[in-house]
């Protein structure tokens, strides 16, 4: 996700870190550098303009000349800047509202409506307990309707049946007083999408929104258009009164111009994010957090959270915490990050979010977790004893002929799991080295 951005960013930034002093010239070269990344990566001029007005005058003024790294200071503008272009924080949806709360999604065809419709259920199933029911007022395509019910089935969503004989605005409302009967706490509403803007569809899905008054309009988006998400963003709000935006298939985008220019074109936070085609794979956006990802300092706190969701809390904690920390990783912790990623489903997603991956080669890091190998590397961690755990320079030939032999496995298997390991170890140290994380985050509070 944004990894051409990333890759630009963090390069144009790396020249300004590490030189000891901070002059106009070599900021002047770095604004360029990040404003020909951001327009590189299709942010709306306009956003891109404003950026670099913003990260300049604070950038020249005190700012950066008193702070102790003038790098590191100019780093936190820039990331300052790009959490305000997103808007400072996840905007939760409104659940307060007297039940059933009505969400109507809009947006064009294919820009992934249905499956967030799906996606957003479960979401509000599995984590705020909610019942939810769906409808489709796409009259114009059976197969949409058809596929609601299908993705409603998979999640667990009560479906409302509609036909296209129907008027959206009758199928809206009496899926509303369904829902109202079933003491359904959410109920959705999916609208037919046009390739383009048009007037037909902006004046039905206003009639609608005016019909049925939802608590949350979300307008539904492709990330992979780039800007053009933002017009079209800014396209329907004009016509309907948006509460929020999802922004779609950020998975495959990147370039990420469509997440920092939709809240300055259209004034409307992104509330969700889409990562993927299962109907899991959508999360709460939440800017302070693509920013860092952006700038390559990792998503620890989404990893943590998809941590603490997935795995055993407590270990997750200590292991977290101690990554953060850069404290000594030993072969207790890999296991435990084994385990936890065995859990997890593979360690590839992981992977990316854990700071510094980013800079790591892709061939590398494949290398390192090659998820079929991943319960064999935890038998051989599991025959190992408590200190050769913690002192793996302890394990020589007849320590690992024990290990290979205690969990079916060759000495090879063994030598590649040290070395694995020690790569492992490796990055770990070098993000504590580097100062890291931990220190950038510090000094960005
Ligand atoms: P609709 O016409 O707006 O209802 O769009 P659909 O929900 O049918 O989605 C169109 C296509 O986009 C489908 O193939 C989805 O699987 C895909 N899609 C939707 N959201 C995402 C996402 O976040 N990531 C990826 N990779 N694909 C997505």
């Amino acid at each position: 996700m944004f990894d051409n951005l990333s890759d630009r960013l963090s390069g144009a930034l790396k020249n300004l870190t590490g030189k000891g002093k901070i002059n106009e010239d070599n900021i002047k070269e770095t604004l360029r550098e990040v404003r020909m990344a951001l327009l590189e990566a299709d942010v709306a001029l306009p956003v891109v303009k404003e950026f670099i007005a913003a990260v300049k005058e604070r950038a020249v003024g005190a700012e950066v000349g008193k702070a102790l790294d003038p790098g590191q200071a100019f780093i936190k503008i820039v990331n300052d800047e790009m959490i305000k272009a997103m808007g400072a924080e996840n905007d939760a949806l409104d659940l307060n509202a007297k039940p059933p709360v009505v969400i109507l999604l809009a947006g064009l065809q294919g820009a992934g409506k249905t499956t967030s419709a799906g996606k957003l259920s479960h979401l509000l199933i599995n984590r705020e307990k909610k019942s939810v029911m769906v409808a489709s007022a796409d009259v114009y395509r059976p197969a949409a309707i058809k596929q609601l019910e299908t993705v409603a089935g998979e999640v667990g969503a009560t479906f409302f049946p509609s036909t296209t004989e129907q008027k959206p605005v009758d199928i809206a409302k009496n899926a509303i007083e369904e829902a109202r009967k079933q003491f359904a706490d959410v109920v959705i509403i999916d609208t037919a999408g046009r390739l383009a803007v048009d007037e037909a569809m902006m004046s039905e899905i206003s009639e609608l929104q005016q019909a049925i008054n939802p608590t949350e309009t979300l307008f539904v988006v492709d990330s992979m258009t780039g800007q053009d998400a933002a017009n079209t963003a800014k396209a329907f709000n004009d016509a309907l009164d948006l509460s929020g935006v999802i922004l779609t298939k950020a998975d495959g985008d990147a370039r990420g111009g469509a997440a920092l220019s939709i809240r300055q074109i259209t004034g409307k936070p992104i509330k969700f994010i889409g990562m993927g085609e299962k109907l899991d794979q959508l999360e709460p956006f939440h800017p302070e957090r693509v920013a860092s990802r952006i700038l390559g300092m990792g998503d620890v706190l989404s990893l943590i959270e998809e941590v603490e969701r997935k795995v055993d809390k407590k270990k997750a904690e200590k292991v977290a915490k101690k990554i953060m920390k850069g404290k000594g990783f030993d072969l207790q912790d890999f296991r435990e990050q084994l385990m936890q990623m065995s859990n997890m489903g593979g360690m590839a997603g992981l992977m990316d979010k854990l700071p510094g991956m980013g800079q790591i080669p892709e061939a590398a890091k494949q290398k390192v977790m090659n998820d079929k190998s991943t319960g064999r590397m935890i038998a051989m961690i599991n025959s190992m004893t408590p200190k050769e755990r913690a002192r793996p320079e302890l394990i020589k030939g007849s320590r690992k002929k024990r290990i290979a032999n205690g969990s079916g496995t060759q000495i090879q298997d063994v030598n590649r799991l040290l070395k694995q390991f020690n790569q492992m170890q490796k990055m770990m140290k070098k993000m504590k080295g580097k100062g890291g994380m931990m220190k950038m985050m510090r000094g960005m509070q």
